[in-house]
């Protein structure tokens, strides 16, 4: 069954102690389900805006992390990308599946390799 509107995406990987991260939005430790990638934010100097630190193993239990598929992403949408992306791009180019975890649930293992065309 599809997942409802506004529900949030249930991480591939989530201990209790990920998970008590993750839940909290007092703290800096992300999942994104449309890139499958874990992270925390890291500010470089004051005032400019925090990179992406990707986890490759979960901090807590050690347990080694699906391959982020933000590459796979970008080259299933090489034809529909903008010319130029404006800064803080909302996206709305992107079709609805791959806002989501929707079109990557089921077709990549955690190595990143394509099972299923
Ligand atoms: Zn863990």
């Amino acid at each position: 069954m599809p997942r409802p509107v506004g529900v949030p995406a249930e991480p591939p990987h989530a201990c209790r102690e990920l998970r008590a991260f993750l839940d909290d939005p007092r703290l800096p430790v992300g999942y994104d389900p449309q890139f499958r990638e874990y992270w925390m934010p890291v500010v470089v100097a004051p005032g400019q805006a925090a990179v992406r630190q990707l986890f490759v193993f979960c901090p807590w239990c050690g347990a080694k992390l699906p391959v982020p598929l933000s590459e796979q992403w970008w080259d299933e949408l090489a034809d529909v990308v903008p010319e130029n992306i404006p800064p803080h791009d909302p996206q709305d180019w992107v079709p609805a599946p791959y806002r989501s975890d929707a079109w990557w649930r089921g077709r990549f293992d955690d190595d990143g390799r394509l099972i299923v065309e």
